[in-house]
């Protein structure tokens, strides 16, 4: 693809794939202690709303991990089409220091301030918002 060589990218396309193993594991590592910590728990009703809260956190940061994988494959399929490192809300080439903080950034720091300003003001966008780690 045009001027941005697969193989500019290959560091990121490790650190992508490592990104996607590291959340996948932590995924299952998470569902098991859960099933492990569901056994523990006597089914004492006082135990309940506190078995709820537990769950809906669970569920909570399950599709935070969810979310990031998500963007993690996108990123490794824009690398795969070379699209890779570009802004897609204005087609300038995000910077190698904020790619390294992010691999899977999809936007320009601009842009992605911007983004985030308008998800603070109520703004309905087509958000996407990067998963602090
Ligand atoms: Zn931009």
């Amino acid at each position: 693809m045009k001027n941005a060589p697969k193989a500019k990218f290959a560091a990121y396309r490790k650190l992508l794939e490592k990104k996607a193993d590291e959340v996948r594991r932590s995924m299952s590592a998470q569902k098991a202690a859960q099933v492990v910590s569901r056994l523990d728990v006597p089914s004492d009703e006082g135990d309940l709303s506190q078995q709820h809260h537990e769950e809906w956190i669970f569920l909570n940061r399950n599709t935070l991990d969810m979310k990031l994988l998500r963007e993690v494959g996108d990123a490794l399929h824009r690398i795969d089409t070379g699209s890779y490192g570009v802004c897609m809300e204005c087609d300038e080439p995000i910077s190698a220091k904020r790619l390294d903080a992010v691999p899977w950034a999809r936007y320009c720091i601009t842009c992605q301030e911007e983004i985030a300003a308008r998800i603070a003001h109520g703004e309905r966008v087509d958000e996407y918002q990067e998963a602090d780690r």
